[in-house]
């Protein structure tokens, strides 16, 4: 007989999800099954659901009845008989990256430049993402989601499942951070440093050893509470109050900084981020990872004469996953900081529209989930 499970399913954009009891999936091959105790609630999904097709119709929605979930972790129940580093017990994070792993960007471990990438419950980026998206259908908010041997990165024992529900949001400033090169003794700017991605890349440029990171965001509490993390090298700027590009440079004997990561939210104002830009020494180089969209208008003498350099980063491998988890583990990167506000799968749809508390990056939201207890 076919076992069952719940899964929060989005049936038509414009309504709210349902909890559907649904055929469990099984593993075979190289998946594994994993029993979700919880999943990441992305303060971004409302705003996905609703105007995704209609911003970007290139990147595609999973096929409805959907399963959404962008960040889910658990504990393995199944695996295929083809998996081999993967145990029955193990607690994970499933990375919801899905590639096809077989061409040339995959096996040269960049993945997020495969013609299928694709955010498992969440979205596409470009058509053939829709194969992935059939073959995956399963995000985080069902009791058992079916992943790939690949996307399962183990969890610390030190970190507790709502806290790791935010790996996603540190994986994306992690790998980031990582394209920045050597950061010991060098300066950062984080535009937007206050957000859920901002306070993400402060915590890991301090731990991969910045020497002094210049925090711009706009409200004047959120920035302080990120400089008490770290008050001797972390110095805190509101853009409301004048430009930052002046302000990092009267701090660095108008030399600028040494890089810059930018973590826009979707509508957020291009000026900002135009603005720290021109915070940057030359040579810098600039990271973008926010949800902003738009023309920037880059004056392409000063990208050639300053030598500047300008990355755009989505995501993160599952080797950039392990790698955080490990600093976690070891206490570099330190999730006290952090504060889960968690929702019942029940209330998922509260959970979805309930995401504003005014604190910023500083919590992660949280939908708890655990068919295990339930039947017990
Ligand atoms: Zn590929």
């Amino acid at each position: 007989m076919t076992q069952m499970m719940r899964a929060a399913r989005l049936h038509a954009v414009g309504e709210p999800m349902v909890i559907d009891e649904v055929p469990r999936p099984t593993a075979s091959g190289t998946d594994v099954i994993v029993g979700v105790k919880g999943c990441g609630m992305v303060p971004n999904l409302a705003n996905v659901l609703a105007n995704w097709e209609t911003w970007y119709p290139h990147m595609p929605l999973p096929p409805r009845p959907a399963i959404f979930g962008l960040d889910p972790v658990g504990v393995v129940r199944e695996v295929g008989e083809q998996v081999v580093n993967v145990r029955v017990g193990d607690r994970v994070y499933v990375n919801p990256g899905r590639s096809c792993g077989a061409c040339h960007e995959c096996a040269s471990g960049v993945p997020q430049q495969c013609d299928y990438w694709t955010l498992g419950g969440y979205f596409g980026y470009n058509e053939r993402s829709v194969d992935m998206q059939l073959r995956y259908p399963y995000g985080g908010f069902c009791e058992y989601m079916l992943a790939p041997q690949t996307a399962i990165v183990p969890l610390p024992e030190n970190l507790e499942f709502r806290q790791a529900t935010r790996m996603g949001y540190l994986g994306t400033a992690y790998a980031a951070v990582k394209k920045l090169g050597p950061l010991a003794g060098k300066t950062i700017i984080v535009n937007g440093a206050t957000g859920t991605l901002g306070v993400g890349v402060t915590m890991l440029a301090l731990a991969m050893g910045a020497a002094r990171v210049f925090a711009v965001a706009r409200g004047v509490r959120l920035l302080e509470r990120l400089r008490a993390l770290a008050p001797e090298r972390i110095h805190v700027f509101s853009n409301v109050d004048g430009g930052t590009a002046a302000w990092v440079r009267s701090l660095t004997d108008a030399r600028g900084a040494d890089a810059m990561i930018d973590t826009l939210g979707a509508v957020a104002s291009l000026e900002s981020m135009r603005d720290a830009m021109c915070g940057v020494r030359r040579g810098g180089r600039i990271v973008n990872i926010g949800g902003t969209a738009g023309e920037l208008g880059v004056d392409v003498k000063w990208w050639m004469d300053e030598q500047m350099e300008l990355i755009g980063s989505v995501w993160f491998t599952s080797a950039e996953a392990i790698e955080l988890s490990r600093m976690i583990g070891s206490g570099a990167v330190d999730m006290s900081v952090l504060e889960p506000r968690s929702w019942p799968f029940e209330q998922i749809n509260d959970a979805i529209s309930g995401v504003t508390s005014g604190d910023g990056g500083f919590t992660s939201y949280v939908v708890e989930i655990d068919a295990e207890s339930r039947r017990s």
